[in-house]
């Protein structure tokens, strides 16, 4: 594991970097529901998106540790990276599984940020957590697969020029196995725009440039095929614990900064002639919250840890995204508390980020799917789905 020192100066280089997007640039973006394209440019032309690229594909081949720190302090920092963390996550597939020529062939266009690979396509609407009821089809037809079908909740979809495509290849009922049958695919989204691809946005809670995508005869060259045809949902699994890390640190960025908020505002504030925070109620639930921090992120390290050494990681992952994910919720519902009434203005940020950090106990995972997977992986209970 990379120690805390050696991440130090990677840690002042994205603070540096986030310096330059203050507050009132995401407020405008939020306002008027834009991708902040000038953030991701910026992070990607520092290397920082290229983070687990490795180096002989032009990356800076960093550690798990170094990419969760990348997410975790752009949080911290008052900035969003939901639109760009995609890349990180979707890449271990890409890493793991694809052939030579695929990432010969990608990777450096993704490192300079020629490539963006943001999109991941696996929800859909009829089977939602579901996943290996999921109905889109990819059928090999010559040198191609022609894919039909639906996705849900695809962000970024209008700023990627790849997707990372989960769909069927083999009718469920003729699969060797329940979890066979399903594939992976490098989509190219630009090509798929003049070939039966069709993306609707979807107005939501936060500025998350999500979107529906409809595929209507969508050719994709059977050399994007990410290995073996069938095998695709095992593949989309083993990049779920890195999806499950990076997501944790974005968590911890986050109540960081409603921590730091939260106790800056309680000691600057005085009502009844004293400061808010000397008052136990408002300096307690802050304490609290920051408990609540430290533990997750002490999981976080070490599902990063068992993650760059190798090691199943399951659980750790999980519990990772499960306790970071409510150490932050509970920071954002107390960082409004302590603000009172500011706590909902714009310009505060709070209900911004509040907004924004509501989503990771819904999403990539829920909640009950983790006590799920907890309950029937750990502790051997039966499978309850
Ligand atoms: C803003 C946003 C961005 C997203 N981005 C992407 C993306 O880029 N790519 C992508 O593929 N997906 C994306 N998603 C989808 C996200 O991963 C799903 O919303 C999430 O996994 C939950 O699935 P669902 O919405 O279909 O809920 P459902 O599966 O319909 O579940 C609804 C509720 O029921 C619970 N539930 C369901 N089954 C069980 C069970 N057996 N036991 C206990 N509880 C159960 C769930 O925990 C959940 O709380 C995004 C979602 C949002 C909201």
């Amino acid at each position: 594991m990379t120690d805390a020192a050696d991440l130090a100066p990677i840690r002042e280089a994205v603070r540096a970097l986030c310096a330059d997007f203050p507050g009132e640039y995401w407020r405008r973006l939020d306002r008027e529901r834009a991708y902040p394209t000038e953030f991701v440019a910026a992070l990607t032309k520092a290397g920082f998106l290229a983070a687990l690229i490795p180096e002989q594909y032009g990356g800076s081949g960093l550690t798990m540790t170094a990419a969760a720190a990348i997410m975790e302090e752009i949080q911290a920092s008052g900035c969003n990276g939901a639109p760009c963390h995609a890349q990180m996550y979707t890449m271990g597939t890409l890493l793991r599984h694809g052939s030579a020529a695929q990432k010969e062939r990608y990777l450096p266009g993704i490192a300079r940020g020629d490539l963006r690979l943001q999109a991941f396509g696996v929800t859909e609407p009829t089977s939602g957590t579901d996943t290996l009821s999921l109905r889109t089809t990819a059928a090999r037809d010559g040198d191609h697969y022609v894919v039909n079908g639906q996705k849900i909740w695809t962000s970024r979809a209008e700023h990627s020029d790849l997707m990372l495509l989960l769909a069927r290849t083999t009718p469920r009922e003729q699969a060797k196995s329940r979890t066979a049958g399903l594939s992976v695919f490098l989509a190219g989204m630009r090509q798929g725009r003049d070939n039966g691809l069709t993306i609707r946005p979807i107005r939501t809670m936060m500025n998350h440039a999500t979107t529906e995508v409809f595929f209507e005869n969508m050719r994709v060259p059977a050399e994007n095929l990410i290995g073996n045809e069938g095998e695709g949902f095992r593949y989309i699994l083993s990049g779920m614990n890195a999806e499950r890390i990076l997501i944790a640190a974005e968590c911890i960025g986050d109540a960081k900064w409603f921590i730091d908020k939260a106790a800056s505002y309680a000691r600057d504030r005085v009502v009844f002639g004293r400061p808010i925070g000397q008052n136990q109620g408002v300096q307690f639930p802050i304490a609290r919250a920051y408990i609540g921090m430290c533990a997750a992120e002490l999981m976080v390290r070490e599902a990063a840890s068992l993650y760059e050494a190798g090691k199943d990681c399951g659980a750790e992952a999980n519990m990772a995204k499960h306790l970071a994910a409510e150490a932050s919720w509970a920071a954002a519902d107390m960082c409004v508390q302590t603000h009172g009434g500011f706590g909902f203005a714009e310009e505060f940020d709070i209900e911004r980020k509040f907004r924004e950090t509501r989503l990771y106990t819904v999403a990539p995972i829920s909640t009950n799917l983790i006590l799920s997977y907890i309950a029937e992986h750990v502790l051997g209970l039966p499978r309850s789905y």
